[in-house]
C-alpha cells in the first residue's frame, strides 16, 4: 500500500527488528510506538490495510479485545504502569493504517501530560526511545504476554 508506513514494514517482517514484531497472531501485530519519548507505548496494528475501524473482519474484530487486555496487563507488568491508555485516531500523514495505541500511564506522568495530551510524547526527536531500548522492552513485553493470559 503506498505511502503506508505500517503496510511498508509488514512487507518486511522477516526482517523486522523485535521492537516492530513483540508479538503477532493472522490478524494482529504488536510494536513499540517509533519517535516517542515514552518507554513501553505500545501500537496494535492490523495486519492488512484498513482504515476504518468499520472495515475489521470477524475475525480481526474477535480478537481486538482479548489483544487490547492482554497488552495493557503486559505493560503494567513491564513499566510499573498503573494503568493503561488506549486510542486509535490514524490522522497522521502515512499513518492512516488503523492502529490502537496502549500508552502506559505511570504515576510519575507529569499532570500536563495525562490524558490526550499524552501524545506529546510523540514526534520526539532527540529525546525518543532509542532502538536498543525498544528491543529491551519488546522482549520483556512478549515474555509478560507469555504470562498474563
Ligand atoms: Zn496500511
Amino acid at each position: 500500500m503506498t505511502g503506508c508506513y505500517a503496510c511498508g514494514r509488514e512487507a518486511g517482517f522477516e526482517g523486522l527488528p523485535l521492537y516492530e514484531r513483540i508479538a503477532v497472531d493472522a490478524h494482529w501485530r504488536v510494536v513499540h510506538a517509533v519517535d516517542c519519548a515514552l518507554p513501553g507505548w505500545l501500537v496494535l496494528l492490523p495486519r492488512r490495510h484498513v482504515v476504518s475501524m468499520a472495515e475489521l473482519s470477524e475475525a480481526e474484530a474477535a480478537a481486538l479485545g482479548g489483544w487490547l487486555v492482554r497488552l495493557a496487563r503486559a505493560v503494567e507488568v513491564v513499566t510499573g504502569c498503573e494503568k493503561a491508555y488506549v486510542a486509535q485516531f490514524g490522522e497522521a500523514a502515512g499513518f492512516r493504517h488503523v492502529h490502537f495505541h496502549v500508552v502506559p500511564r505511570g504515576r510519575e506522568l507529569a499532570v500536563e501530560l495525562r490524558g490526550p495530551r499524552v501524545f506529546g510524547l510523540l514526534r520526539a526527536g532527540e529525546r525518543a526511545v532509542s532502538e536498543e531500548e525498544m528491543n529491551v522492552i519488546g522482549g520483556k513485553v512478549a515474555a509478560a504476554l507469555g504470562e498474563v493470559r
